[in-house]
């Protein structure tokens, strides 16, 4: 079972940002800024291609409401959204998971497509 599986089911420990029947979100384990979330459908999805249109909506909602939470506290400027497909492209946990990172002035985090 992966490791983000055994999140769901309570094998290994998380703080909890939001939970549903169908979605949990939590905190990353190494946060990038204050707030870092991690947002995942409960039942198990690889990755972006093996997810049904479905939870792909639902998904994004979430992840929509979630961001518009975080950024009533008026310290977050804004947020990034990540999601990191395949080995290539970065991803580590191989549990669809979308990243909320809340930004804010001065928060050493630098996020920028640039070209090896
Ligand atoms: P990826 O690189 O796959 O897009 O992101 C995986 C993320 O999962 C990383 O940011 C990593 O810190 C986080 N992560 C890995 N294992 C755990 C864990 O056991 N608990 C939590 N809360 N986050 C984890
Ligand atoms: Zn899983």
């Amino acid at each position: 079972m992966c490791i983000f599986c055994k999140i769901v089911n309570g094998e290994i420990p998380s703080n909890k940002v939001y939970e549903d029947d169908n979605f949990l979100a939590f905190y990353d384990i190494s946060g990038m800024t204050k707030g870092h979330t991690l947002v995942i459908p409960k039942k198990h999805f690889d990755n972006i291609f093996e997810l049904d249109d479905e939870t792909a909506a639902k998904l994004f909602v979430l992840v929509k409401d979630l961001s518009k939470k975080f950024k009533e506290d008026p310290e977050v400027l804004g947020v990034n959204i990540v999601n990191n497909n395949g080995e290539v492209a970065g991803q580590t946990v191989k549990h669809i998971h979308i990243h909320i990172i809340p930004r804010y002035k001065d928060d050493n985090f630098d996020l920028k497509f640039e070209k090896k």
